[in-house]
């Protein structure tokens, strides 16, 4: 018997078209449909829904219709469902794995870890959430105090379509487990497999609970953080839109869960060895093809090995295999599209002028029967921090690299930058490591590993990164409102008040 790990893209078969996911089901979107194509050979894979205000509408309704009984559902059977459907991810995975690498490029190999931070993600908020309301009442003078959760209702959450099922996951998670229903816009580049995944939740949940409206995101998006009867606003993507999205949650009064971005500092120190030091390195600039808001993208390398670093580093970059998204020794693939690839290829001409040096890199690569595709090489640029080629996020497998000689020095560098997303640190001395943590303006902090990913672990940014964190217990926070109610066990006494 063949195992699902052995499915091959021509045995994925698409539904025709995916109207949006409401009320439990696929139903067709008033406002016509997009075509979506696979990002690195432009061949049709299917159409989805071109969201619009009506779709949106739909769907809110829908969402608020399923609340009281979703919140009124005991979180024991709330942890159930969603381990059932961290089982149903985890069954459908290597579908859904195939799927996403043919809508975003991305290598085929990679998918093995966003799954297992999805299906982890569902399985860690059905954990968390049974002990979240523990000891919440305390004796008073005259009675008692009790301090309760209570879900925001309507959720609104807008993701993008770098890591789609991680971000489908680490915002769905929390808010079914604290009791919300959901609507979810996902980005039009990069839907399919959450369109699949809508199909499998509607025999998971009860109809409505989630809904997922795919569309532009001037249009299905701008509907969704317009809508009147929405309770919260979570979304990842550019800094640009995150500031609108934020804007529509101050005049809303509404809570709001932002994550931005980055353009992290990744610190090497003269006493590692220096192989395995390129190899880690390597991987946090290639890894997700670049396309990550943790992106370990700049390079901060002490002088004593800048040298010897810098080119074993650009031998490296000369093995990084480029190749068919699909195919699992595929180290790089193709960029989402061509308005990415483009940004990116224009990025190295801004390097250029700016006077930084390209050493390795800096081109399209064409791979075979993928000429639509984006694949761009392993790109490492020589620069000034102050540049924008090192302080702009580019979103593709390009690391500045830059030298240093004083750790106060180098600190006061890899905080000059408006994100603060993550960052990364290598040395052999933990008292420099943790000191060197400890100052870093970043939500993440990874010491000789980095992309070191754990669900439980809080996952957001300090300064234009975001707001609030996600993939632990303080997402449930994000998710939830405080009541607390007092009890006297008497009325006051007549005469009291004189
Ligand atoms: P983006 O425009 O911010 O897109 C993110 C999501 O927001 C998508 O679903 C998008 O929809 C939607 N959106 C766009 N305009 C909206 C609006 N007016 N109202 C509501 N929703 C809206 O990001 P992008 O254009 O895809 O990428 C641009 C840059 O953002 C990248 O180069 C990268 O620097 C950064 N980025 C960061 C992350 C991250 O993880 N933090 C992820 C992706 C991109 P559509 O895409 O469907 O139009
Ligand atoms: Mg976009």
């Amino acid at each position: 018997m063949r195992t699902m790990a052995q499915l091959n893209p021509s045995e994925i078969k698409f539904d025709e078209k995916y109207g949006p996911f409401i009320n439990g089901q696929l139903v067709e979107a008033t406002n016509g449909y997009i075509n979506s194509i696979n990002a690195a050979t432009g061949a049709a894979l299917s159409k989805i829904g071109r969201g619009g205000k009506e779709d949106i509408d739909l769907a809110v309704k829908a969402a608020r219709a399923a609340f009281q009984e979703w919140s009124n559902t005991t979180i024991e059977k709330r942890s159930a469902l969603m381990n059932k459907i961290a089982d149903t991810l985890e069954a459908n995975q290597e579908r859904l794995k195939l799927i996403e690498c043919m809508d975003t490029g991305r290598a085929l190999h990679e998918f093995d870890l966003d799954y297992e931070l999805a299906i982890y993600q569902f399985r860690y908020f059905a954990s968390a959430i049974l002990n979240y309301y523990e000891g919440a009442s305390r004796p008073t003078q005259n009675g008692y105090l009790m301090t309760k959760k209570e879900p925001l209702g309507v959720c609104a959450q807008i993701i993008p379509w770098n890591v789609p099922m991680i971000m489908t996951a680490a915002k769905m998670a929390p808010a079914l487990a604290a009791g919300n229903t959901i609507v979810l816009k996902p980005a039009e580049d990069a839907c399919l497999s959450v369109m699949e995944f809508g199909k499998l939740l509607a025999d998971i949940l009860p109809k409505g609970v989630v809904n997922i409206v795919p569309g532009y995101g001037n249009e299905a998006g701008q509907a969704l953080i317009d809508h009147p009867d929405i309770n919260k606003l979570t979304f990842t993507g550019s800094v640009g839109v995150g500031r609108l999205v934020g804007k529509t949650a101050g005049e809303r009064i509404l809570p709001v869960t932002l994550e931005l971005g980055g353009k992290s500092p990744h610190i090497v120190f003269p006493d590692i060895n220096i192989d395995r030091a390129v190899e880690n390195a390597t991987l946090g600039y290639t890894f997700f093809n670049g396309e990550s808001c943790v992106l370990g993208s700049r390079l901060l390398i002490h002088d004593d090995i800048y040298d010897e670093f810098v080119e074993k580093l650009i031998e490296r970059a000369k093995q990084v295999k480029i190749g068919p998204p699909t195919d699992r020794s595929t180290r790089l693939a193709s960029i989402i599209n061509e308005k990415q690839g483009k940004r990116i290829l224009n990025y190295f001409e801004i390097a250029k002028n700016e006077g930084a040096q390209i050493l390795y890199g800096g081109n399209r690569v064409t791979v075979p029967g993928h000429e639509h595709g984006y694949f761009i090489e392993p790109t490492i640029i020589e620069a000034e921090n102050s540049m924008r080629i090192a302080q702009e996020e580019i979103f593709g497998p390009v690391v500045t690299v830059t030298r240093w000689k004083d750790i106060d020095a180098v600190i006061k560098m890899a905080n000059a930058v408006d994100y603060g997303l993550a960052a990364g640190i290598m040395t052999e001395n933990l008292e420099k490591a943790l000191d060197t943590a400890n100052k870093l303006e970043a939500g993440s902090v990874w010491i000789n590993s980095y992309f070191n990913f754990q669900s439980g672990a809080p996952f957001g940014g300090y300064k234009n990164s975001g707001v609030g964190r996600e993939h632990n217990k303080e997402a449930l926070d994000a998710y939830s409102q405080s009541k607390t109610i007092a009890v006297a066990y008497q009325l006051p006494q007549v005469g009291q008040f004189k």
